[in-house]
């Protein structure tokens, strides 16, 4: 089967005869097999995915099928599936069985969408690596030395290796958009509130999205339409109406647009010269085509890593509390009492990078130091609101890197957590003012491995976000 950038292809296709949902299924399934050592897939449902294409099939015959019909998509081990093992790649949650299904699955469920499988991810989906799980890490199939970013990594590898079509990850601060970069794939982090985070696995909820990976931009907005809206399980869940994000990929509102690039993001030190170089050509082709490019003073740049790492782990230290072993998952035996019941369960059940994260979380939390980290992170979250609600006065869209540099050599970030948590730069700042951002591929580096370009716009203006990125 030919590697289809977009669902419309493979849908024409289905309807000239040319393919089967079996067929689609069928091809996923070996390519799966084939390449076990990428280690993407935490489960593969492939007698579920056959008896669903076979489903579907019936259904487009009639002319009853959905609009998703032919998508085959993987979940990343973090959203809710009922009926289906749920684990967050942690052992904490081994066994666990998810007891409903997440609202932005199942509506793509509803429209027709066959899950293939459970993808990893880095532990709790913190991480930008995806090597911090219980079932090892996921390798980037365009080169296995590399790791395919994270945290939803074993969702971009699977897409890179043709072993679906497309996936659903969630993004805390990067984690679609940086292994989309990564693995030369779309991501898109919508509005917070834009899509539910009911049966999401809670990491920082007020950072938290699922989102889309896919191969076009096309695909992402149709996944994301029907994703986002209303929903009375999640009161964070906006009640604005949804645009047709699809219908609006070839109707620009303007012509030429106001496009901003934050001086300091392109001067960082550790930026790569061959992403700088991609952003500077870039630049230049936008000017080339009549848009107007802004130059932005972004003196906050430097704080958003440290308020980030601040405010989610805060928050992940209070939304992991529910794990202590009596309620889900994993309990530790041979303990005396309740306390250590507690302590010991935690204990082995959590990876050190989640360790790592409620320790932070819990200390920045702490009367002694409320005051001094929360509360100065908040207003700095705060700031950061406003300064990003004042630069896009002045401008339509900020571009930026998705990340500094290509992927990293595996074992090489997971040592270094600072200096992981600092690549994280370009990505953090759509979560802490909850703005949507869009990555697409961008260019190669010297090591042959793609990067890719952030495109940021106001809340809620995922239409036109998206319409512009389908037209770069
Ligand atoms: N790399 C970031 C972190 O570790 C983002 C993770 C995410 O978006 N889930 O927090």
């Amino acid at each position: 089967m030919e590697t289809y950038q977009r669902l419309t292809e493979i849908q024409t296709d289905l309807r000239a005869g040319k393919l089967s949902c079996v067929e689609i299924v069928q091809q996923y399934l070996t390519k799966i097999s084939a390449l076990p050592e990428i280690n993407a897939f935490v489960e593969v449902y492939a007698e579920e995915a056959r008896e669903a294409a076979i489903r579907i099939d019936a259904k487009l015959r009639k002319g009853t099928a959905g609009r998703l019909a032919g998508l085959v998509i993987g979940v990343k081990d973090v959203i809710c599936h009922e009926g289906h093992g749920l684990t967050a790649s942690s052992k904490m949650l081994e066994g666990f069985e998810s007891l409903f299904t997440a609202t932005a699955l199942q509506r793509l469920l509803d429209e027709d969408a066959i899950v293939i499988g459970r993808q990893g991810c880095d532990e709790f989906a913190m991480g930008s690596t995806s090597e911090s799980s219980t079932y090892g890490p996921v390798l980037n199939p365009l080169n296995p030395q590399k790791v395919p970013g994270g945290s939803s990594g074993g969702s971009a590898a699977a897409i890179a290796a043709g072993m679906c079509h497309a996936s659903i990850g969630s993004d805390t601060g990067g984690s679609v958009r940086q292994p989309a970069g990564f693995c030369g794939l779309v991501g898109m982090k919508p509005t917070y509130g834009r899509v539910s985070r009911w049966g999401l696995i809670a990491y920082a909820s007020s950072f938290d999205q699922i989102s889309p990976i896919t191969r076009s931009v096309e695909d992402a907005a149709l996944l994301l339409e029907i994703m986002a809206g209303e929903d009375h399980r999640d009161n964070t869940a906006s009640s604005q109406p949804v645009a047709h994000y699809s219908n609006h990929l070839s109707t620009p509102q303007k012509e030429t647009y106001k496009v901003g690039y934050l001086k300091e993001a392109l001067e960082s030190p550790g930026l790569d010269p061959a992403v700088k170089a991609g952003m500077e050509a870039q630049i230049q082709q936008l000017k080339a085509a009549g848009h107007e490019i802004l130059t932005i003073d972004f003196p906050l740049l430097e704080y958003l890593v440290p308020c980030y790492y601040i405010l989610t782990t805060a928050e992940a230290s209070s939304n992991l509390s529910r794990y202590d072993g009596v309620r889900y998952g994993f309990r530790a035996d041979g303990v005396k009492d309740l306390n250590e019941l507690y302590a010991k369960s935690r204990t082995q059940g959590f990876g050190k990078e989640v360790k790592r994260r409620i320790l932070l979380g819990t200390f920045v939390l702490c009367a002694g130091y409320y005051d001094a980290y929360y509360t100065q992170a908040m207003k700095v979250r705060r700031l950061l609101r406003d300064q990003t609600d004042a630069i896009f006065e002045q401008c339509d869209f900020l571009i930026m890197p998705t990340t500094p540099s290509t992927a990293f050599d595996l074992g090489e970030a997971i040592e270094d957590p600072i200096a992981m948590y600092l690549s994280d730069i370009f990505t953090v700042y759509a979560n802490l003012v909850g703005a949507p951002a869009i990555s697409l591929p961008l260019g190669k580096g010297e090591d042959g491995m793609p990067f890719g370009i952030q495109l940021m716009a106001k809340h809620f203006e995922e239409a036109e976000l998206l319409g512009f990125a389908h037209r770069m």
